[in-house]
């Protein structure tokens, strides 16, 4: 089946134009997502398509060699798009080397249209390798499903023109012009449409799906330290406790707080402090294993959740990060070693325990400050107060 090619034509240049148009007006330069890139690419597209639709009626070196000249171009600026994307250097002379080619080799092949053919299907094929390359190596990187669509839409005018290329060499394709009717022309192009729509869309659920699981992660981490902030804690609080419930596994929790860590403020400054706050966070890192979810619950405190783990493993890594935050050598800006320490309150979870988040935290609270009270720099383990006193404590207040 051959359709009416100039119509194809017709349909590809409505379809890039309008979605170069709907990233024009959303996309900012700069940005680092190449949407600007992908817009303009599309651009280029719709303009060589509608420089091949004016075959026969405009200048061979306008219809021809120019439209041929803009298609790679359209791919060369898509993947200075995808390179900015990926956070990429954008290798220009590889990704323009095509372009530049196609400029002089189809100037002297205006009159040889299986050259031109197979020249068309070997540099876009070239242009398609290297970003196939680019986003199959950052593969895992890029989250989400947008990159599949991507690479599958990006495919499809590859396969096409590859088709197209080997069957014009076997001389299974006798047209003299880009725009005269055959099946393979009526695939070819049919082909560029759908990829353009799927490549497009792709590329905008991808930009999409990178910046949710970035804002997610923005939500969910202490931007001083790094480590998770106290609402991803508590998540992680939730989900620990409910799990404790149901199986035979404990749950410990340690909640550190800096000693006299306002004196650092005061004698140092608060930039001094934050380096104090960030080498902290860099020490539990250090300490904890790779089970154990540590975060910062609020100014100078921190909380590590320590899943499966018993009474006297949480006492012992609990010893072991108050004698590491002693040790550790912190030597502020001008020179000064500074001395640290932190003091532990923890509470472990049997198995079956019903307690809720506020208990667990409500324990470790007040072991936090018995160490406190008993001289700081320790570690201290509570037990929950017995919920009979707590009922009757708040009878007596309610009463009073
Ligand atoms: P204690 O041994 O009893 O825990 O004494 P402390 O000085 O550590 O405790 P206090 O609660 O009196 O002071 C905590 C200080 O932590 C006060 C506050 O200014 C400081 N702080 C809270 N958040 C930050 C922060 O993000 N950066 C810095 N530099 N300081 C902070
Ligand atoms: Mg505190
Ligand atoms: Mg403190």
């Amino acid at each position: 089946m051959s359709a009416h090619v100039p119509t194809l034509l017709l349909v590809n240049i409505l379809i890039t134009a309008t979605l170069a148009l709907c990233l024009g007006l959303v996309a900012r330069r700069g940005r680092g997502d190449g949407l600007f890139h992908w817009g303009l690419g599309l651009s280029a597209h719709s303009l060589a398509y509608v420089l091949i639709l004016l075959r026969g009626q405009a200048d061979a070196w306008i219809s021809m060699v120019l439209a041929n000249v803009l298609l790679l171009s359209g791919m060369a600026l898509v993947q200075e798009g995808l390179y900015q994307f990926l956070q990429r250097p954008v290798p220009r002379l590889r990704i323009w080397l095509p372009v530049a080619l196609a400029a002089v080799a189809f100037g002297l092949l205006r009159e040889r249209m299986e050259a031109r053919v197979v020249l068309l299907a070997l540099l876009i094929l070239a242009q398609l390798l290297q970003i196939v390359r680019a986003m199959l190596q950052d593969w895992d990187r890029t989250p989400g499903r947008g990159k599949a669509f991507v690479l599958a839409g990006l495919a499809l005018p590859g396969l096409g023109l590859a088709l197209r290329a080997g069957v014009t060499l076997g001389g299974g394709m006798n047209v003299q012009s880009m725009v005269d009717p055959h099946p393979l022309q009526t695939l070819t192009f049919g082909l560029v449409a759908v990829s353009m729509m799927l490549a497009s869309f792709g590329y905008v659920i991808m930009v999409k799906e990178r910046a949710d699981a970035r804002n997610h992660e923005l939500a969910f981490t202490d931007a001083l330290t790094g480590l998770h902030n106290r609402r991803h804690m508590q998540q992680a609080l939730a989900q620990h406790l409910a799990l404790t419930r149901r199986t035979a596994m404990p749950l410990s929790l340690l909640l550190l707080d800096m000693d006299h860590f306002k004196h650092i403020n005061d004698r140092h400054g608060h930039l001094e402090g934050d380096r104090v706050l960030r080498a902290i966070a860099q020490c539990l890192r250090g300490w904890l294993r790779t089970q154990d979810i540590a975060g910062r619950w609020g100014g100078e405190e921190f909380i590590a959740l320590l899943p499966a783990t018993d009474a006297a493993g949480a006492r012992a890594l609990a010893e072991r990060l108050r004698t590491a935050v002693q040790d550790c050598t912190f030597t502020t800006a001008d020179g000064q070693r500074l001395p640290l320490s932190v003091s532990i309150g923890g509470h472990t979870l049997e198995p079956g325990n019903p307690a809720g988040i506020d208990s667990l935290i409500g324990t470790a609270d007040r072991a936090l400050y018995q160490a406190k009270n008993d001289g700081r720099n320790r570690v201290e383990f509570g037990s929950p107060i017995d919920a009979t006193i707590l009922v009757a404590t708040n009878a007596c207040q309610v009463s009073v």
